[in-house]
C-alpha cells in the first residue's frame, strides 16, 4: 500500500504531456491497438489551443475587422469605430477554448487513451510516475513542449509573457513588446490593430531576421508605416517602475519609459525541469532540448520524444505529424515511418501576413551558389486596395536552382498569403519547376495569381 515501487498500472505507451504532439501520437497509437495512458499537467490541448495559435489567431481576426471596419468608408459604408469591448472578445475566446477542451478530452476518450491528471516524471528507463501512481510501459514518448523565455536581467518580472497576453482583462494603453520573432510581430501587430501605442525592442536591426528579406522587409516597413514604434539595436539591461508605468534602461544608458505593459516575446526553451531525464540517462543538447534522431528516438531504447521539447521546427502541425508518424512506426507496421524537416511551410499572422515555404534566397546562394539560383518576385498592391485611403503591398517571390529552375523557396507577403502557401507548399515538396507555375491557368482577379504569371 503506497509503495512507489509496485506496478499500478501497465501499458504499451505513455505519453508525458498532452499538447499537439502528445494527443496526436496517443490517439494515432490507440487507434493501432496499442494500451496508451496520456499524461497531462495542465489544461489538454498544449501551448498552442490554450495559450498559442488558436487564442492568438482569434486575436488576429479580431484585429482584421478593426482594419476593415477603418476601411470600410472606401466602399461606402459610414460605419464608425467605437466601443470596441476587450472583454467581450476575451470572454468568447476563453469560452471557445473550454469548448476546444472539451473535444480534445472527448476524442482521447472515444480513443481509448487513458488520462492522467498530474505532473510526470521518469522513474527509469521503462517507468513514469504521476503523483502517487507508477505508470509501466516498453514505450514512453515525452512532449512536454516549452514555455516563453524570460531574460536574466533586473526587474523582468515586471513584464509578461504570450502566457500573461492571454490573461489580459483589457487592452493595455502603451505597450513595449521586446523580441524579434514571430510572437512578438504577430502580438504587437495584434496590439496595435486593437488600439494600443506600441513600441518594439530589438536587440539586431531587424524583425524576422531568418525570414527571406523580401518578407522581414516588408512586414517591418508596413508595420512601421502603420505607427508601431520600432527601436533597434536596443539591449535591455534593466527593467524598473517609475510611478505607475514601466522603464527600461538599455545597456548603453538610453532609457525609455511610461509603458503600462511589457510583454517579453524573445524566445522558448524546452519543458524539461521535473521530469527527472536523468533517471533514465535522456540525453540533451547544449540548449538543453532532447536529442533525438532521425525517427524521433532518443539516446535510450525505448523512450522517444517529439514537439517543442526537441528543438526541432516548434510548429503545432510538425509535433503533429512526428507524433503521428512515430506511432505508424511504433505500433502501425510502418518500419520507415518518420517525419522530414524538409520544405515545412509556415505562416506570420503579421500585419500584412507571411506565408513561407523552402529556402531564402540568402540560404540558396549559400548553398547552390550564387550563379545557380535565379529569383522571380513581383511587388504590387491587392485589388481590394484600389478604394481604400489605406494601401498594403504584397510581394511574391519564386527562389529557384538550375537550368530546369527547380523552386526551392516560395515567399509571399500581403493579405491572403496566410491561405495561400498550403497549397504551394505541395507543388514544392513535389518538386516544382518554374515552368510547372507557368503551365498552372491563372486564377483572376487573386493575389494568388501573381505566382503563376512571373516573369
Ligand atoms: P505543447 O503544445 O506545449 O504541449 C506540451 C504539454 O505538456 C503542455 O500541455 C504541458 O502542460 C505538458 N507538460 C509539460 N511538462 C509535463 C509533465 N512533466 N507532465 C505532464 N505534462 C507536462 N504554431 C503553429 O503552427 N501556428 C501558430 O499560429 C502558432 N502560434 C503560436 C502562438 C504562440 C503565442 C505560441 C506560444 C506558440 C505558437 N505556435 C504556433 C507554436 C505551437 O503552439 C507549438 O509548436 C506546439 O504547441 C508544440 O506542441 P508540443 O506538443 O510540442 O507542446
Ligand atoms: P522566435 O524564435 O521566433 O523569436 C525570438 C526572437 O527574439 C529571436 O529570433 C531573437 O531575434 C530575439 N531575441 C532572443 N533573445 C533575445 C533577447 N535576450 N533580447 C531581445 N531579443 C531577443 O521565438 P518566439 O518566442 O517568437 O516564438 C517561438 C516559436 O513558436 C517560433 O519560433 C515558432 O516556431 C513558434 N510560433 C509560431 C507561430 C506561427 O506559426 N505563426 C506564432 C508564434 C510562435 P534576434 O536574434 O533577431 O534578436
Amino acid at each position: 500500500m503506497g509503495n512507489r515501487n509496485i506496478v499500478t498500472n501497465s501499458f504499451d505507451f505513455i505519453v508525458i504531456g498532452g499538447g499537439s504532439g502528445g494527443i496526436a501520437a496517443a490517439r494515432r497509437a490507440a487507434g493501432h491497438g496499442a494500451r496508451t495512458a496520456l499524461i497531462e499537467s495542465g489544461r489538454i490541448g498544449g501551448t498552442c489551443v490554450n495559450v498559442g495559435c488558436v487564442p492568438k489567431k482569434v486575436m488576429w481576426h479580431a484585429a482584421h475587422i478593426a482594419e476593415t471596419l477603418a476601411d470600410a468608408s472606401g466602399y461606402g459604408f459610414d460605419i464608425r469605430r467605437e466601443n470596441f469591448s476587450w472583454h467581450t472578445l476575451k470572454q468568447r475566446r476563453d469560452a471557445y477554448i473550454e469548448r476546444l477542451n472539451g473535444i480534445y478530452d472527448r476524442n482521447l476518450d472515444l480513443s481509448g487513451v487513458t488520462r492522467f491528471n498530474g505532473h510526470g516524471r521518469l522513474l527509469d528507463e521503462r517507468s513514469v510516475a504521476v503523483d502517487d501512481k507508477t505508470l509501466r510501459a516498453e514505450r514512453i514518448l515525452i512532449s512536454t513542449g516549452g514555455r516563453p523565455t524570460v531574460p536574466p536581467v533586473a526587474g523582468a518580472e515586471l513584464g509578461i509573457t504570450s502566457d500573461g497576453f492571454f490573461e489580459l482583462e483589457s487592452l493595455p494603453r502603451r505597450v513595449l513588446v521586446v523580441g524579434a520573432g514571430y510572437i512578438a510581430t504577430e502580438l504587437a501587430g495584434v496590439l496595435h490593430s486593437l488600439g494600443a501605442e506600441v513600441t518594439m525592442l530589438l536587440r539586431k536591426e531587424s524583425l524576422l531576421r531568418t525570414f527571406d528579406n523580401s518578407l522581414r522587409e516588408t512586414v517591418m516597413e508596413e508595420m512601421q508605416k502603420s505607427g508601431v514604434n520600432i527601436l533597434t539595436h536596443f539591449s535591455i539591461a534593466e527593467v524598473s517602475r517609475e510611478d505607475e508605468s514601466i522603464a527600461v534602461t538599455a545597456v548603453d544608458g538610453m532609457r525609455i519609459s511610461g509603458f503600462d505593459c511589457l510583454l517579453w516575446a524573445i524566445g522558448r526553451h524546452p519543458n524539461t525541469a521535473g521530469l527527472d531525464l536523468h533517471k533514465a540517462g535522456v540525453a540533451t543538447d547544449d540548449a538543453g532540448y532532447i536529442s533525438t534522431d532521425e525517427f524521433q528516438d532518443t539516446n535510450v531504447d525505448g523512450i522517444h520524444a517529439v514537439g517543442d521539447v526537441t528543438g526541432r521546427i516548434a510548429l503545432t502541425p510538425v509535433a503533429i505529424a512526428a507524433g503521428r508518424r512515430l506511432a505508424d512506426r511504433l505500433f502501425g507496421g510502418i518500419a520507415q515511418a518518420r517525419l522530414d524537416y524538409e520544405n515545412v511551410p509556415s505562416v506570420v499572422f503579421s500585419h500584412p501576413p507571411i506565408g513561407t515555404v523552402g529556402v531564402t534566397e540568402e540560404a540558396a546562394c549559400d548553398r547552390y551558389g550564387h550563379e545557380n539560383v535565379k529569383v522571380y518576385q513581383s511587388r504590387f498592391t491587392n485589388l481590394y486596395y484600389g478604394v481604400t485611403d489605406r494601401r498594403s503591398p504584397s510581394v511574391v517571390k519564386l527562389v529557384t536552382v538550375g537550368e530546369d529552375e527547380r523552386i526551392v523557396g516560395c515567399h509571399v507577403v500581403g493579405d491572403a498569403a496566410d491561405e495561400m502557401i498550403q497549397g504551394f507548399a505541395v507543388a514544392l515538396k513535389m518538386g516544382a519547376r518554374k515552368a510547372d507555375f507557368d503551365n498552372t491557368v491563372a486564377i483572376h482577379p487573386t493575389a494568388a495569381e501573381e505566382l503563376v504569371t512571373l516573369r
